[in-house]
C-alpha cells in the first residue's frame, strides 16, 4: 500500500471508460483536453487546429451525442481532414442544422459510454510541461482517428 496524502478529490487512477486514455499527471482525459486547449494561446499552429483537437476528443467520446449530431460531426471531420473544407464552412453548416429543434447531446440517463480503443488518445497529445510539438501530436492523433473512421464506413 502506497502512502499518499489523502485528498477529498483523489486524482483519477483509472483509464477513461470511453476513450481508454490513462490519467496523466493527475488529469483525466477531459482535464488533459483542457490543458492542451490552454496551450493554444501560446501556439498559433495549435490554435489553428482547434476544430481538429475538439472534434477528435468528441469523436472518441460519442456516447454524449445524438446519432444525428455524431454523423454530422464525422462528416465535417472527414471533409476537413481529407478535402480541406474550411472550419468556417463547417461552422456555417452546423449553424444551419442547429436552427431546428434537434438536440446535439443526449440526456445524461441515455448516455452509455462504450470503451473503444484507438491507436492514440488525448494522452498522446498532452505531455505535462511539454507544449512543444503539440500541433504535430494533434495531427498524429487525428490521423489515427481518421483511419479508424474510414475503416468503419467500409464495413
Ligand atoms: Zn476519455
Amino acid at each position: 500500500m502506497q502512502h499518499r496524502p489523502s485528498s477529498t478529490s483523489p486524482a483519477p487512477s483509472a483509464r477513461c471508460p470511453e476513450c481508454g486514455a490513462p490519467p496523466v499527471d493527475g488529469l483525466d482525459c477531459w482535464g488533459q483536453l483542457g490543458a492542451v486547449l490552454a496551450w493554444e494561446w501560446q501556439d498559433p499552429e495549435l490554435f489553428a487546429l482547434h476544430f481538429v483537437t475538439v472534434a477528435s476528443y468528441n469523436l472518441q467520446h460519442p456516447a454524449q451525442f445524438t446519432v444525428e449530431a455524431l454523423a454530422g460531426l464525422k462528416r465535417a471531420y472527414l471533409d476537413h481532414l481529407d478535402r480541406g473544407t474550411p472550419v468556417s464552412e463547417i461552422r456555417a453548416r452546423a449553424g444551419a442544422g442547429a436552427k431546428g429543434t434537434q438536440r446535439v447531446r443526449k440526456p445524461q440517463e441515455d448516455q452509455h459510454p462504450v470503451l473503444r480503443l484507438f491507436d492514440r488518445t488525448i494522452a498522446d497529445v498532452y505531455q505535462p510541461d511539454h507544449p512543444q510539438g503539440a500541433a504535430d501530436r494533434v495531427r498524429a492523433w487525428a490521423s489515427a482517428i481518421r483511419h479508424q473512421l474510414a475503416a468503419d464506413s467500409e464495413e
